[in-house]
């Protein structure tokens, strides 16, 4: 297995999975690869009146349990194997939640601080002429991800829209409020991972208010989960990092300071009353918790080793590598797995479909009550799946999800 391919390392696990279940051979063959992979070649006339020609995908990994789900990233360094390990996670994700959705993913392969607002939009434009044919809101239904925003999925939805002759705010979600999206959407992620993060600290009897916590990325994951765990816990944050680097401060970050500062400068290094460190130290720092919120495979079996926090939470998606995860479960680090963390975003965006589709909307704080319900259940549930089938959180996670993809298959006779 190439370690760093974050397919094969999706495979492992669910082969392992497999082992845990005692899955027949068939069983994983339905699951071991995407039900479909597009890959289309986007157009877009740049301001220079050049045409550039960029490389787009999406999958559809699975959709027994209903429309496929899940975001579009744009990164310079997407392939074709991150987005299909992505769509096989959204599967299991949306599985574990217990949510009526299937698994699907979508990239471009781009650099957005390269383009200007206009690029953009007629990226994302072109981007939705090619796929549209293979997405729907009963089909598949994108989402935000890594570098892509609200405006984007607007433009996207638009183009839809146009597409199909009629106004499908369900196309997609992460929207503006004003054109369909949902309250509470913004923040779900970290919202999501906060309760899951109460209920681990429950289990270990931590008193949330007395943690130090340390945060891997700054972005839109990262940078509210920073402010919730001082909301929401009193908990101190004292140390965030984003791709140029980390900053510390022993005593507890400001953290409308660095927001401050990262909008000013596209960096949270030199924020006011920090010391700079690397981002390998700050997932050393001795902490009670650490949040990793960033990309894959931050967690290597080079850093396992060190970490010293008693929770691991993974915002992001699949930050700890295979290797990794035998480390922190020797060492007795309690992880918080991807798929069940970072569970927030799909499951509110799974709400903003159910207010598209009842054109009646909720309020943040109807929003959060639900969000907590399905993932304070669904913690447990893995809890209790590790402890019975004597494996990780994350074979937890994978077991409960697994099974509900497998009983969703043999009961329709895929299998
Ligand atoms: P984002 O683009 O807003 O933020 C990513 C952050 O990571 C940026 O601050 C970037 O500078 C930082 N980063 C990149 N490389 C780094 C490195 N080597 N060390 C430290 N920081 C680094 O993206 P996001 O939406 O916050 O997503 C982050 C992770 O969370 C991704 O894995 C994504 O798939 C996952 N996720 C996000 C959502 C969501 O709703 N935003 C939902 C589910 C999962």
């Amino acid at each position: 297995m190439d370690k760093n391919n974050p397919f094969e390392m999706a495979q492992e696990q669910l082969y392992a999975c497999a082992k845990v279940l005692d899955l027949d051979d068939d069983v994983v063959g339905m699951l071991e690869n995407p039900m479909q992979q597009v890959q289309v070649s986007v157009p877009v006339k740049m301001d220079d009146g050049t045409t550039k020609v960029f490389q787009g995908f999406r999958v559809m990994y699975n959709n027994v349990l209903g429309p496929a789900k899940g975001g579009i990233r744009f990164h310079p360094e997407e392939t074709v194997d991150t987005v299909k390990a992505l769509a096989a996670w959204m599967t299991w994700k949306c599985a574990l939640l217990d949510v009526p959705l299937g698994g699907g993913k979508g990239g471009i392969i781009c650099n957005t601080k390269e383009l200007s607002e206009g690029e953009l939009e007629r990226l994302s434009r072109s981007y939705m002429d090619r796929v549209w044919k293979f997405i729907g809101p009963d089909v598949d239904v994108p989402a935000p991800d890594v570098y892509t925003t609200p405006q984007i999925m607007a433009w996207m939805m638009d183009e839809y829209s146009k597409l199909s002759g009629k106004n499908q705010f369900g196309i997609l979600t992460g929207k503006p409020l004003n054109v369909g999206g949902s309250a509470g959407r913004g923040d779900a992620t970290a919202m999501g991972g906060m309760y899951t993060i109460r209920e681990a600290a429950k289990e270990l009897g931590m008193d949330l208010s007395q943690t130090k916590i340390a945060i891997q990325g700054f972005g839109n994951a990262g940078s509210f989960a920073a402010t919730l765990s001082q909301e929401l816990f009193g908990a101190t944050v004292v140390a965030v990092s984003d791709s140029k680097g980390g900053i510390y401060n022993p005593d507890g970050l400001d953290i409308e300071a660095v927001i401050e500062h990262k909008k000013e400068t596209r960096s949270v290094i030199n924020a006011p009353n920090t010391r700079t460190i690397t981002n390998n130290e700050v997932l050393e720092l001795d902490v009670d918790i650490i949040i990793a919120a960033a990309l894959e495979n931050a967690i290597t079996k080079e850093n396992a080793g060190n970490i010293k926090a008693k929770i691991l939470a993974e915002l992001a998606n699949g930050p700890t590598t295979p290797e990794a995860d035998e480390i922190l479960y020797k060492n007795g680090v309690h992880v918080i797995p991807d798929f069940l963390c970072n569970a927030g975003g799909v499951t509110a965006s799974y709400f903003e479909m159910v207010q598209n589709m009842y054109m009646y909307y909720w309020t943040a704080e109807e929003v959060y009550a639900r969000l907590d319900q399905k993932m304070t259940k669904a913690y447990h549930e893995v809890l209790y799946a590790s402890k019975n089938h004597n494996v990780n959180m994350r074979m937890g996670a994978y077991a409960v999800a697994v099974t509900r993809v497998v009983e969703a298959m043999k009961i329709r006779g895929w299998v």
